[in-house]
């Protein structure tokens, strides 16, 4: 992938999580191009969208970003190689909210079928990541 060619970046996140958490952390980095999204141009305005897996075992994943990409070609004519799709360091990675997803290797299975550009994490946090690190968050 190469992210100067990126418009537009989807935050996939956990809908469990996001029952109490705003997402602050997550667009706070990309607005910041900290964490996973350090490779973007800082110059360059990405437009972004949060959605949430729909709820476990994430299968709606699929078919919201489908969605999302169909009326974004339909639309704007903009084709899905200047999407691109984080998962939220919630679902990826051990942290405050729990260890990692449990069905995150099958919804990476299931956005494979999309033939697009998908990316794991968006803020790492020095606190969780230490945490880690030490082996408390597992
Ligand atoms: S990574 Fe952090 S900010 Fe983003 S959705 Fe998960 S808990 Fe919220
Ligand atoms: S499938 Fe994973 S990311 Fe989605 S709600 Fe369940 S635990 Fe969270």
């Amino acid at each position: 992938m190469n992210p100067q060619d990126k418009d537009i970046v989807i935050i996939l996140q956990c809908a469990i999580v996001k029952e109490r958490c705003g997402g602050y952390f997550c667009e706070a980095a990309l607005e910041k191009r900290e964490g996973a999204f350090t490779p973007y141009p800082a110059d360059k305005h990405l437009r972004h969208i949060n959605l949430t897996c729909g709820g476990c075992c994430g299968r709606a994943s699929l078919r919201k970003i489908s969605n999302y990409l169909h009326q974004l070609k339909k639309r704007e004519d903009i084709s899905r190689d200047k999407v691109v799709v984080h998962l939220s360091t919630c679902m990826t990675k051990p942290s405050y909210h729990g260890p990692k997803c449990p069905h995150l290797d099958y919804i990476k299975e299931l956005l494979s079928r999309l033939e697009m550009d998908i990316v794991e994490d968006t803020k790492i946090g020095n606190k969780a990541q230490k945490k880690r690190d030490e082996g408390i968050y597992k």
